[in-house]
């Protein structure tokens, strides 16, 4: 059974169809594991065996009676403590949130349910998913399973370290400017933010609304696939959520590549990368001219531009997002204060972390009245300039190729005293967000120090099928997404 930890959801859901295994041992299985090694990696901040146990049992029912099973049924996951769950803590990494129990589901949290997937609990992560190292959280950073002295990426730091230890077989993720593959690529999983609008941001926390957006963290392409099925569609509850027809994001699969053009550009090969995931990115590249590929020199001449367009919009909107944790109607209320103005104030001071107000001080600053012009509206007209990069690129390729972080997992403490450092962190993941555009990062070997590398592959808007066909294509022919820590075993 202790096999299981390893296996695929499609192996998961065979597992229990054929009834090797139920829904309640399979739970029962992780949450053991999460009991014995959480305490060292600190993935998980909320566990309640009791409610897990519960949705295993109806899942079990349901397998029974053969009524209502999808293919999720029984399996259990994990969420990042961003999505709002009924009953459960949803902290966000904050103090200010710490003792909040949102009184309904997240829609992304709703549909998973709905699918039969299992509960195991909440995931850590950077405060309010700001940041690239997971060190920004109320309660404390999460360690990276391939290294406890490492960080395992940021913010959804918790889902990718509880899957490389596989304390859960999936995840979810938010991924604002990076958060799901600079994760992904640090623990040496597969993660997918799909293209804005695709999947809904009801009861998701938000942080910079034009830009935040969900997606599944997993071992594979093929397991991404199904859980993307499961999360996708339209919600009129989020006013940015695309109506478009259902799709199978798993038909394209098993397409051969020949034919399928790379685009490289030539901004990510430049200086910034380190050697190690320079040797790892290309090894990839030359594993996919095996499989049929060409790759062709594309220009984003305006990527240089896109973390400092991004550290005025990201700020800016949160800065709005944030005004509601005002200790009035929920969250952290200061315990001592003279008057409403010090309510508010002190709460605010209190509840929230370092780089949290310093993303809401840069954000008032940039939209205020005097500096809107100069900073806000210069960065919007930069986004455009980003989007409109990536509309010529992909006139010459079908998808574009790179590194999805410019280093293997860094020590504790190695960026935290200079932000710009760990802005930096999420150079390659960024652009992407600005525009719009789906992107993945998949494991593509090891650098420094026997740590993952991760290769990005960032598709055109609503290219996600494409992605994972590519993605697939070389995980059938490789198997560094079937590696796990040695001393998680
Ligand atoms: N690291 C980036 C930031 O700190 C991106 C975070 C994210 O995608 N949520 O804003």
């Amino acid at each position: 059974m202790s096999g299981l930890i390893n296996s695929s959801l499609r192996e998961l859901a065979d597992a229990l169809a054929t009834k090797k295994v139920s829904a309640v041992e399979l739970a029962t299985l992780f949450l053991n594991r999460i009991e014995t090694l959480n305490p060292s990696l600190n993935a998980f901040v909320t566990t309640d065996r009791e409610k897990t146990l519960a949705q295993a049992r109806i899942a079990d029912e349901q397998l029974k009676a053969g009524t209502g099973v999808t293919a999720l049924t029984g399996i259990p996951l994990a969420h990042k403590d961003i999505f709002c769950t009924r009953g459960w803590r949803t902290s966000c990494g904050s103090k200010m949130l710490a003792n909040f129990v949102s009184p309904y589901d997240a829609n992304v949290v709703e549909k998973l349910a709905d699918a039969g997937m299992v509960t195991l609990g909440k995931l850590n992560m950077d405060e309010f998913a700001m940041g690239s190292s997971n060190e920004t959280s109320y309660f404390g950073p999460v360690r990276n399973p391939w290294d406890l002295s490492r960080v395992p990426g940021g913010s959804s730091g918790g889902s990718a370290a509880a899957i490389a230890a596989r304390l859960t077989p999936a995840a979810t993720g938010t991924d604002t400017g990076g958060s799901i593959r600079q994760p992904a690529a640090l623990c040496g999983l597969t993660g997918l933010k799909p293209t804005y609008g695709v999947v809904s941001r009801y009861g998701m926390i938000a942080f910079a609304s034009s830009l935040d957006q969900a997606g599944p963290m997993a071992k594979s392409a093929e397991d991404c696939a199904l859980l993307l099925n499961a999360i996708a569609g339209f919600d009129a509850r989020d006013s940015t959520s695309l109506e478009r027809p259902r799709e199978d994001y798993r038909r394209d699969l098993e397409k051969p590549l020949a034919g399928l053009k790379i685009g490289l550009p030539q901004e990510f090969f430049g200086e910034g990368m380190d050697s190690d995931v320079r040797t790892a990115v290309d090894a990839a590249l030359a594993e996919y001219r095996k499989l049929g590929a060409t790759t062709v020199e594309v220009q984003l001449p305006n990527s240089g531009l896109s973390v400092p367009a991004y550290y005025v919009i990201a700020p800016a909107e949160a800065s709005s997002n944030l005004s509601r944790f005002d200790g009035v109607r929920y969250g952290y209320r200061a315990p001592e204060y003279n008057d409403l103005t010090e309510m508010y104030s002190r709460s605010r001071a209190q509840g929230f972390g370092a780089e949290v107000k310093r993303r809401i001080l840069i954000g008032t600053y940039v939209l205020s009245h005097g500096y809107y012009d100069a900073y806000y509206l210069k960065a919007q007209k930069i986004r455009r300039l980003i989007a409109a990069d990536f509309v010529d690129a992909f006139k010459q390729c079908d998808v574009i190729m790179g590194p999805t972080s410019p280093s293997v997992a860094f020590a504790f403490g190695a960026k935290s005293a200079d932000p710009v450092q760990m802005y930096l962190s999420d150079i390659y993941t960024i652009s992407t967000n600005l525009a719009g555009l789906p992107g993945m990062s998949l494991p593509c070997g090891f650098g420094a120090n026997s740590m993952p590398v991760g290769l990005q592959i960032i598709g055109n808007w609503f290219g996600e099928a494409k992605m994972l066909n590519v993605a697939h294509q070389y995980q059938k022919a490789t198997d560094w997404h079937k590696r796990m820590p040695e001393a998680m075993k």
